[in-house]
């Protein structure tokens, strides 16, 4: 059995989920698959953008939201045409009117907390795997699943924690049961990026989140590959939109592949690929565009490559930040009582580093946590 994933980027529009079914039907005739979607690119973004403007009192959120409805009805008339049943038509309208009142209430209240964010969220899985499990059944069976229920986080929303106990339990069970009654044919389209607490509140496990999905699916239900189909041709050696000569990596390893995504490679969400590798699952990096490419194989193979480095990321929106004064020289502690006051602020350090003089301490935070450390030093010092 093997797992894919399609991206926003794999799904953004009817002729790409065209070539999208190909890659799935394909591989379904050689073995029994499970394909897990994002929502079509871009609308993630369009939804969260959709509640805070309704949540600041901006009515045109409403245009925004007109946008995201029509792009699915249109996308959903194009790929199924006349064989678009009554009830399929009439549940993407059912889950669009549901969206249109979540947004209603939260331009009421003028409030949108993490979780009404989550609920808004969760409509681009929801559409997207829907209106692709349509399609492909048109051509083999499918079935649409929704990871809520199935996915079992905490509630900390936009950023849940996966309780892999549950999850793995309500997987396997939901997966064997849904095999056993229907055609080994049956290809289920399953939701990215959402799941839901003990007691089924939605709740999203972070962006990018799909490739966690996949990883999190395969490891539960023993897949032999994960493949995580994009727009590129595997993970590159840079960030190919500011290294144009970033070339493919054909193979590493996955402590080489979660460093680069941690530090900044999108291709892959930092988080993804830890449930396929305690289970040593192999992950395919694919480009839908050109399926003939070979892709990056990342598993727990080490390789011969002699080169020094294998590739560069970069993150933005880092700030960064030098604590200097004669009186840190030789002073036992100073750096203990720096971070243990950025620890009490909560604010997350992701670099540091030490003049050799010690007359310095440099360290580097996200943006957000900027003006914490401030108030941090400030108060220490
Ligand atoms: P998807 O929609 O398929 O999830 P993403 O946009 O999340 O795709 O990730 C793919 C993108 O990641 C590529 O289009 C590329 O611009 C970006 N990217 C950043 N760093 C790398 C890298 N080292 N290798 C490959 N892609 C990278
Ligand atoms: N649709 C979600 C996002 O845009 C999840 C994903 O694309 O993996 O973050
Ligand atoms: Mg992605």
């Amino acid at each position: 059995m093997k797992a894919l994933k399609f991206g926003g980027s794999s799904v953004s529009s009817p002729e790409r989920i065209r070539s999208v079914a190909k890659i799935i039907l394909s591989a379904a005739k050689k073995e029994q698959v499970i394909v897990v979607v994002s929502a079509f690119q871009g609308v993630t973004n369009q939804l969260i953008e959709c509640a805070r403007m309704a949540e600041k009192g901006d009515q045109s959120y409403f245009s925004v939201y007109n946008k995201i409805a029509q792009r699915h009805t249109d996308t959903l008339h194009q790929l199924c045409a006349k064989r678009l049943t009554k009830s399929d038509r009439a549940i993407v309208q059912k889950n669009l009117v549901e969206l249109q009142k979540i947004l209603q209430g939260i331009n009421l209240l003028r409030h949108c907390p993490p979780r009404a964010l989550d609920v808004v969220a969760s409509f681009g899985e929801r559409l997207s795997a829907f209106i692709i499990s349509l399609y492909l059944n048109l051509k083999q069976p499918s079935q649409f699943v929704d990871t809520r229920g199935l996915i079992i986080t905490d509630d900390n929303f936009t950023q849940a924690a996966v309780m892999f106990d549950q999850t793995t339990t309500a997987l396997q069970k939901y997966f064997k049961r849904l095999f056993a009654e229907n055609s080994k044919k049956l290809i289920p389209v399953v939701t990215g990026f959402i799941g839901a607490t003990e007691d089924g509140r939605t709740t999203t496990i972070g962006r990018n989140g799909s490739d966690y999905s996949v990883a999190i699916i395969g490891a539960a239900l023993g897949v032999s590959i994960i493949e995580i189909w994009t727009d590129v041709d595997g993970i590159l050696s840079a960030d190919p939109s500011i290294v144009p000569s970033a070339f493919v990596l054909p193979n590493i390893s996955y402590e080489e592949a979660m460093e680069l995504s941690y530090f900044g490679a999108k291709v892959l969400h930092s988080a993804a690929i830890a449930p396929a590798v305690a289970k040593k699952i192999p992950v395919l990096i694919k480009n839908t565009l050109n399926p003939s490419a070979a892709g990056t194989l990342v598993s727990d193979r080490v390789n011969d490559w002699k080169a020094v480095a294998k590739g560069i990321t970069s993150i933005d929106g880092v700030t960064l930040f030098t604590l200097r004064g004669l009186s840190m020289v030789g002073v036992p502690g100073m750096a203990e009582r720096l971070f243990s006051a950025l620890a009490d602020h909560h604010v997350n350090v992701i670099l540091i580093s030490q003049a050799s003089s010690e007359h310095t301490i440099c360290f580097a935070v996200t943006g957000s946590n900027a003006a914490q450390v401030r108030r941090a030093v400030a108060h220490e010092f």
